[in-house]
């Protein structure tokens, strides 16, 4: 500390301000000693505080005070981090440079070269403007990483500053207050987060929450602290058990206490899963601090032999670190009054890291205070941020390092910048589309191309940290239903629906029609769309009318097949309550289209076994036949769903969704065979008669034909498509070596879900 060439010549009773212990005990210590007896560090933070107080005499805060107190409350935050004598130092003078006339040289001549490059990379940053609009984006973003990896210290002070600022924010106009609180929220927090830093992390959302969202903030608040006695007494006993277990165990416990989770991540969690509050079930937490590794994991054994634990649960950030090392073990148990608790359990040392981060490293060092300040390339520990230097270096081509730099910095989310510099933060994969409909819905729905850096892109690109992104407009633009296969954002696609909905009434009631009369038949259609069962199908959908589902199935919001199962259900149902004969096509309908067995609605015998009493229906996806082997899905209101295994519908159902059944023998219904509907596809030669040959056949087998297509293309095969009406697995496979022996068939195959 040779710079420092001035002794102090302040008494500390001088001051008629309320300075924090250790800042008194400083000054008293430096002016009462010699220099042989004051430790330099003592000097150092003395002096910065006395220079510093000198400079900004006369100058106020926005909340009165002087604005002595809020340099003094940076470096207080910086020695709680166990920041080193020089960053205290800097803590004091970080304003100086800015708000005063000393020069960057006169810091460096008075507190020495580490000093000044702290004040100068604070200064620096200070001028960076995170949502201003006339500067461009990536140079802020660039300058500010510049400066970040040369000394991360720069960053450290920064966000102490920071987070005092947003202490005090309720000082300043509500405009600047939003300003800072959203660049606190996009920025400073994930930079916080980056660097491990937990307490400054959890704060200044906190904070930012409280000015961006403040309703909601309030509204956390009294929730937490409507239910906190409850929650406290529950966690007292638990931790009283895990106490005594630990002792039991022989496992020292440092430190074992229940703690509530900040207010931002509850809210956030609640945001992202659309629940409520009383249904996070982690907002109490219970940390248990050991001294080893190996205690760690006994005292989790030890926790999941007390409680139970919830599958899913288990967390081992010990053995595989967060980035930003954070480690810990995370595991979720079921408290003592059935509700459930977070439990974390690590090391001194790994609470340390996590509370202050890459500070803890200055923090808990053992060596000196004089050279653990510098993170050095062999810091083992700090490999990200190696990288960062190193991509600095390796790459010439700053827009890549730009890129790296941020995909690291924002992991779950992707910011990209509108032309004018606003920053719209999207979910991960989002693609131009959901870019334009946040902006705003007609830009959405006009929208006709998009420019990404620049360069002309296509819309179903998946946008990256740091684009800026112009969507281009064309008054006569119009959505495409295309878009709804790569717009991620919910209320991209709800939009998108929209537009169809109401645009384009006509046309999708138009197309509606076509597809629903190709499949019920000219005949009886329209006496079948104005009949009672098919407004009960629409009700069952969910539409105030049946014109409403026509044009819903036009523009794909509800399947052909979803309509057409439902009204042959609707017209059963109808029958049996209306015994008598009618001139109604209905009943034409249901026996051509070949009913399906029905739900024990009907009291007849159930052809299932294993859900004997339940509603069930057979799936259209794979046309299950008796003989083949099925498996039963639970679906939600429709009873259970019957598909022959294998069906590719079936591969990703949950476990507990799935019922075992199998095929009774009953294979009569009141006398009448009872049959299943099958669709066949059969390639042929285009020769005249085939198709006339192969209905014979079926005939002679009396096998019923509901529906059948020829396709012919020239030069092709001809393609018929086939649905009959078939009894069991041997009918289908004897029609099937029939059709085959026929020597202009080339090939045969059922349509369905499953591989055959
Ligand atoms: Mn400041």
């Amino acid at each position: 500390m040779d710079a420092i060439a001035t002794t102090c010549n302040l008494a500390p009773t001088t001051f008629d301000l309320d300075l924090p212990d250790w800042l008194r005990e400083s000054l008293r210590e430096s002016s009462a000693g010699s220099e042989q007896t004051v430790s330099s560090d003592t000097v150092l933070i003395s002096q910065a505080f006395e220079f510093a107080y000198q400079l900004h005499e006369g100058q106020y805060r926005k909340s009165g005070e002087p604005y002595i107190a809020h340099p003094v409350a940076v470096a207080g935050l910086l020695r709680d981090l166990g920041g080193s004598s020089t960053m205290i130092a800097a803590g004091f003078l970080h304003d100086v440079v800015e708000d005063t006339d000393v020069s960057a040289e006169e810091i460096e001549s008075r507190f020495g070269a580490e000093v000044r490059q702290l004040v100068e990379g604070v200064t620096k940053l200070s001028k960076f403007n995170f949502s201003s609009k006339t500067e461009r984006q990536a140079e802020n973003f660039r300058r500010m990483f510049l400066a970040m990896a040369a000394d991360i210290r720069v960053i450290v002070v920064k966000l102490a500053d920071r987070l005092h600022n947003m202490r005090t924010l309720e000082y300043l106009k509500p405009e600047k207050q939003h300003q800072i609180a959203l660049e606190t929220r996009e920025i400073f927090a994930p930079l916080a987060n980056r660097l491990g830093i937990g307490r400054f992390k959890w704060e200044l959302e906190d904070l930012a929450f409280k000015y961006l969202e403040t309703d909601a903030y309030r509204q956390m608040q009294e929730l937490v602290a409507e239910r906190r006695s409850d929650r406290e007494e529950r966690l007292t006993q638990v931790v009283g058990i895990l106490r005594s277990r630990l002792e039991k165990a022989g496992i020292q416990g440092l430190e074992i206490n229940g703690r509530p989770k900040h207010l931002y991540g509850i809210y956030r969690k609640m945001e992202r899963q659309h629940k409520e509050f009383h249904e996070i079930y982690d907002i109490a937490a219970v940390r248990l601090i050991v001294q080893t590794n190996e205690e760690c994991y006994r005292a989790l054994a030890m926790v999941h032999d007390a409680f139970r634990p919830i599958p899913g649960r288990f967390k081992d950030y010990i053995g595989l670190p967060k980035p930003n090392r954070y480690q810990s073990l995370h595991t979720g148990v079921i408290g003592l009054t059935g509700r459930p608790i977070e439990v974390q359990i690590r090391t001194l040392e790994m609470h340390h890291i996590a509370e202050y981060g890459i500070a803890a490293h200055w923090k808990y060092k053992e060596t000196g205070s004089s050279n653990n300040t510098q993170i050095t390339a062999e810091d083992e520990k700090f490999t990200w941020l190696r990288q960062l230097v190193d991509w600095q270096h390796d790459l010439k081509d700053a827009q890549e390092y730009m890129d790296t730099v941020k995909d690291n910095l924002f992991d779950e989310d992707v910011y990209v910048f509108t032309p004018n510099g606003d920053v719209i933060d999207l979910s991960r994969g989002a693609t131009p589309i959901d870019f334009a409909y946040r902006i705003h819905t007609e830009v959405g729905n006009h929208c006709a191309g998009v420019r990404v850096n620049g360069q002309w892109r296509v819309l179903d690109n998946p946008l990256q940290n740091g684009d800026i992104v112009e969507i281009i407009t064309n008054k006569n633009g119009r959505p495409s239903l295309d878009w709804l296969n790569f717009a991620v954002t919910p209320s991209a696609q709800y939009r998108i629906r929209q537009w169809f909905k109401r645009s384009h009434r006509e046309e999708n009631v138009a197309r509606g029609r076509e597809l629903l009369e190709k499949e019920l038949g000219k005949k009886s259609f329209e006496s079948l769309l104005k009949s009672e069962p098919m407004k009960t199908v629409a009700e069952r959908c969910n539409y105030h009318n049946v014109e409403d589902l026509i044009a819903a199935l036009g523009y794909g919001e509800i399947t052909l097949n979803l309509i057409v199962n439902r009204l042959r259900e609707a017209l059963r149902v109808g029958l049996e309550n209306e015994p008598q004969e009618t001139e109604l096509s209905p009943k034409e309908f249901v026996q051509s289209c070949s009913p399906y067995p029905q739900s024990p609605i009907s009291g007849k015998s159930n052809p299932i076994a294993g859900i004997e009493g339940l509603m069930y229906r057979l799936a259209g996806c794979c046309d299950p036949l008796p003989g083949e082997p099925i498996i039963g899905v639970v679906t939600r209101g429709r009873g259970i769903s019957i598909h022959r295994q294998g069906c590719s519908n079936v591969e990703n159902v949950p476990g507990e969704q799935l019922v075992p059944v199998s095929w009774n023998s009953t294979d009569t219904d009141n006398g009448r065979p009872q049959t299943y509907p099958v669709t066949l596809q059969i390639e042929v030669l285009d020769r005249v008669g085939v198709f006339k040959d192969i209905l014979s056949r079926l005939s002679d087998q009396h096998i019923n034909v509901c529906h059948a297509q020829v396709k012919t293309q020239d030069g092709k095969p001809a393609l018929i498509d086939l649905s009959i009406d078939i009894k069991d697995r041997q009918q289908l496979e004897r029609s099937f070596a029939q059709i085959k022996k026929m020597s202009d068939v080339l090939n045969i195959r059922r349509i369905s879900q499953v591989d055959e």
